[in-house]
């Protein structure tokens, strides 16, 4: 890896600062370990935004965002910024930022540790096992169809939404889904609705000739009710998922309670320019400020950093590998903390991953 690779950090509100903390000190000593360097810059987005420059996402930060090889966010928003009007909104940084960076993909690994199999709600044998990518697709689908809001028609209240999907917009998600199946257990599940919805009949017929391209990746098709079940009774057996837009939203969330605790899960949003990478939770504004705040999920979204947008796989996998040994260890933050180990602040699990990279 080349050492002129620069990154943005956007700590944003709330517990964002001390968990972005922690992370660019632990990219830095995985960057340093693996012999290379990167250079960063601090940009402003969310609440601290709106106080600095009256606007959520400031043309400077997206400019920033842009010319960067990667953005590291840690989350935004918090009841102090609600009464703002909605257009000005924290959490518009995050869909301005989707958008002006053309990320149509978003990607949650769930992984459970070992370590913490037990604080999980399903059984830890079940559990044990589980390490699956879900690549929902971002750009499309519902989420942007026409909208027809509720009005009477003949008497009755009624609302419509409508579903569209291209041939390309399925072909690059699943083409980026059978890439990041290789390395891993090259098994990609493509779920969907097609004994129902023509866009699910689509996407079916598309994701099978893509994978067609990809002879070490082995493709299935599973219908989504089946799939929120087998998340359930057989989480172990899946590796990659692909899936559109409103599906990938409810079973990721679906699958992250798998882990136990959503302080530990990372996320990479792709598109074709800079990736963005930041933890699956929010501001957390009830704990800020207090080093109460588990970092492992943005620490492991810097390990994405690394692997997707800084081509340093070694990085990558050398995070990983410090924190489930942090975990082994026994040194939990107080949302993942039982009697018995080790009790840290947000500081001292950045630390602790350090020390064992
Ligand atoms: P969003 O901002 O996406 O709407 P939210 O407000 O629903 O999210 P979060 O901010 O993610 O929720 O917080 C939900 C709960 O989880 C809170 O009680 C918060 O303290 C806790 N939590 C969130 N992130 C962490 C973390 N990294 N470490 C410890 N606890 C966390
Ligand atoms: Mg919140």
């Amino acid at each position: 890896m080349s050492s002129s690779k620069n990154i943005v950090i956007i700590p944003g509100d709330g517990i964002g600062t001390e968990i972005t903390a922690a992370a660019l000190q632990v990219a830095q000593a995985a960057a340093a370990q693996s012999g290379s360097s990167f250079t960063y810059e601090t940009k402003q987005a969310g609440g601290a935004a709106i106080d600095e420059y009256g606007i959520p996402l400031p043309a400077e930060t997206i400019e920033a965002c842009r010319k960067a090889d990667g953005v590291l966010l840690g989350a935004v928003g918090g009841p102090q910024w609600d009464h703002v009007a909605p257009e000005l909104r924290a959490e518009k940084a995050i869909l301005g930022l989707r958008k002006e960076l053309g990320l149509y993909a978003n990607l949650r690994p769930i992984k459970v540790f070992p370590a913490l199999a037990g604080q999980s709600p399903l059984k830890a044998e079940i559990v044990s096992a589980v390490n699956i990518l879900i690549v929902r697709e971002l750009n499309g689908g519902i989420y942007y169809g026409a909208r027809q809001e509720a009005s009477v028609v003949n008497g009755v209240e009624q609302a419509c939404d409508s579903e569209m999907y291209s041939r390309p917009e399925v072909e690059r998600i699943v083409r980026l889904a059978c890439r990041a199946a290789i390395g891993r257990k090259g098994r990609v599940t493509s779920v969907d609705k097609a004994n129902v919805l023509a866009t699910s009949r689509l996407w079916r017929k598309v994701a099978a000739e893509i994978a067609q391209d990809f002879s070490e990746v082995e493709l299935s098709h599973m219908y989504v009710d089946n799939c929120a079940m087998q998340l359930v009774l057989n989480p172990g057996n899946f590796d990659v998922i692909v899936t559109s837009n409103l599906f990938g939203d409810i079973l990721s969330d679906e699958a992250a309670v798998l882990s136990g605790s959503i302080g530990l899960l990372p996320s990479a949003s792709l598109g074709d320019g800079t990736g963005l990478y930041e933890p699956i939770h929010g501001s957390a504004p009830d704990i800020a400020g207090q080093g109460l705040a588990n970092p492992l999920g943005t620490i492991l979204s810097a390990a994405m950093l690394f692997r997707y947008s800084l081509s340093n796989t070694q990085a990558a996998i050398m995070i990983e590998q410090a924190v489930e040994q942090v975990l082994n260890d026994g040194y939990r933050t107080a949302d993942i903390f039982q009697p018995g180990f080790t009790k840290v602040s947000t500081e001292e699990m950045g630390r602790q991953v350090i020390a064992r990279l």
